[in-house]
């Protein structure tokens, strides 16, 4: 689908005047009609609920307004923990799903009463530990099949390869231990794909869930409260790429509830989702500017927003489109690399992308950042993290993070023999 920018270069004039560019900003009309979709889509299952994977979009500004929609946190440190709580997270409202779990952070996420995701079987002696016998009432357990993950005839993704969860016959362990312990109920969880645009990925997953959902309350009698089909549902970063549609989606996931659940009278189980990159990337833009151009080998254009502000195509290899401002509709006959000023060559925005004639001082905005975007930000070559803003509804704005400045950068450097200069 052709991709649109939600800002128009008047607007980014606008904002541009009072907070400079680069700069992050996120739509709030675009999130809050995206969290709506999602909800309906599963409106079928009376315990739904989606839990934000804050690491997408650590910013209190941004959980706040998905709260306002229903959604709980998905947390997986003691810092995100923090952040749940700071927006009146408690209890329920927080799914912790973390790995290679410190102490504190645990004794955080049981001290807000979240729910817990334990991601080994070894875990459940470490809860027994910190809580002092005192485990919760519903524990949740992460689950790695092995072997491969297959959408039809492609391969997904290498379960057998992940370090995340436990084995089928370490889950009935950890149940029958947790019960013995006094937990009541349990949620199962699995992310075994990421990114995935098509319409089979949660589906499929369901259903592997559900099937396991059974097997271990045959083996055990434990009662399963939910499955939480984590995240991995993906957004199109590409314009020729389809997206994924929500209510298909939701659809495909009732008809593996019907048809698996239901009979095994399991029909009690509350649906969950840790969805990050779904609800956030589409509606981020990167704002940034062209500050110069050069000739070699090939044209470059040089933005004052670098690898350090959006990590995803320097690490992965990742697409992200680009629109430059006031001119959505001129001919793409120029071919460009767009970069960044870290001194990295991996620091490429675009790599010979056709575009719009560009001129210094042009306004570009980098598509789908909502989400794993800001949040892999770092300071290498001393670059500092831009500002976040929300867009609201009505046009108006607000800075919600701003910019990092050198003290900042320096603040780390607790000690009284060095001077920082600015
Ligand atoms: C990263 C992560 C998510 C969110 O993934 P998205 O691809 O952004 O939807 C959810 N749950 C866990 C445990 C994760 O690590």
């Amino acid at each position: 689908m052709k991709k649109t920018a939600f800002l128009n270069l008047q607007q980014a004039k606008t904002i541009a005047a009072q907070i400079p560019t680069p700069f992050h900003i996120y739509d709030e009309a675009g999130i809050r009609r995206n969290a709506r979709a999602l909800k309906a889509a599963f409106a079928w299952n009376k315990g739904f609920r989606e839990y934000f994977a804050v690491k997408a979009t650590p910013n209190p500004y941004i959980l706040k307004l998905l709260n306002e929609e229903g959604c709980g946190c998905d947390c997986s440190s003691y810092t995100e923990l923090l952040l749940a709580e700071a927006v009146g997270c408690v209890g329920k409202d927080i799914m912790f799903s973390s790995n290679v779990t410190p102490e504190k952070d645990m004794r955080k996420a049981w001290e807000l009463g979240a729910y817990i995701n334990l991601d080994d079987a070894t875990h459940v002696e470490f809860l027994e530990k910190i809580t002092d016998g005192k485990v919760p009432e519903t524990v949740c357990l992460r689950y790695n099949p092995g072997g491969s993950f297959s959408l039809g005839n492609t391969i997904m993704d290498m379960p057998r390869d992940a370090k995340y969860g436990m084995t089928e016959d370490q889950m009935a362990g950890a149940i029958n231990r947790l019960m013995s312990l006094g937990t009541k109920h349990f949620g199962i969880h699995a992310f075994l794909a990421s990114n995935t645009t098509t319409n089979e990925y949660y589906p499929e997953l369901a259903s592997q869930l559900f099937r396991l959902a059974v097997r271990l309350r045959n083996a055990t009698g434990c009662h399963i409260a939910f499955i939480n089909l984590s995240g991995g549902v993906g957004v199109d970063y590409r314009p020729e790429q389809p997206s994924a549609d929500i209510a298909i989606i939701g659809e495909g996931v009732r008809q593996r509830y019907e048809e698996i659940l239901k009979p095994a009278g399991m029909d009690d189980i509350s649906i969950f989702t840790e969805l990050g990159r779904f609800m956030l990337a589409p509606y981020g833009h990167l704002v940034t500017t062209v500050l110069h151009q050069k000739h070699i080998y090939r044209e470059y254009v040089g933005v004052d927003a670098c690898a350090a502000d959006l990590m995803r195509p320097a690490m992965y290899g990742a697409y992200h489109h680009i629109t430059v401002l006031g001119k959505e509709n001129a001919i793409l006959d120029h071919v460009y690399d767009v970069t960044g000023g870290l001194c990295e060559n991996n620091d490429k925005f675009a790599i010979e992308r056709s575009l719009p004639a560009i001129d210094i001082g042009d306004i570009l905005v980098i598509h789908d950042t909502g989400a794993h975007g800001h949040s892999m930000g770092y300071n290498y070559n001393g670059k500092l993290r831009s500002a976040e803003v929300l867009l609201h509804e009505d046009g108006s704005f607000k800075l919600i993070r701003r910019a990092e400045t050198p003290a900042d950068y320096f603040a780390t450097f607790d000690c009284t023999e060095f001077k920082f200069g600015d």
